[in-house]
């Protein structure tokens, strides 16, 4: 019996999902609490670093960038996925939380 570490499993999930994820719905699917997103964030991070290396440049992580619901601010500058707490523009805290989803980047 092989087991897969945490990272992996989230790789697994986020290759075979057919739409972007948010981190919430990773952790339905990882059976993780809601509580433990702040770590989910930490796997993504890194994964975002590493995928491209680790599938020899077939994929990538793909971020769909978080939105305000408000006023449709969207969060361009983030420097690593996270969930922004209040938008810079109009002060709302209803904000659509990034998605993400690994996808092939070439067929070589
Ligand atoms: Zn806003």
């Amino acid at each position: 019996m092989e087991f897969q570490s945490t990272r992996e499993r989230i790789v697994e999930i986020l290759r075979r999902t057919q739409r972007p994820l948010r981190v919430e719905e990773i952790a339905m699917i990882l059976g993780l609490e809601p509580s433990r997103k702040r770590e989910i964030y930490e796997h993504l991070t890194h994964i975002a670093k590493t995928i491209r290396r680790q599938s020899s440049g077939k994929e990538v992580l793909i971020m769909e960038l978080p939105k305000c619901r408000d006023c449709g601010f969207i969060f361009k500058n983030l420097k690593k996925p996270k969930e922004p707490s209040r938008c810079p523009k109009c002060k709302s805290e209803r904000i659509d939380p990034p998605r993400f989803k690994i996808v092939l980047i070439s067929n070589k």
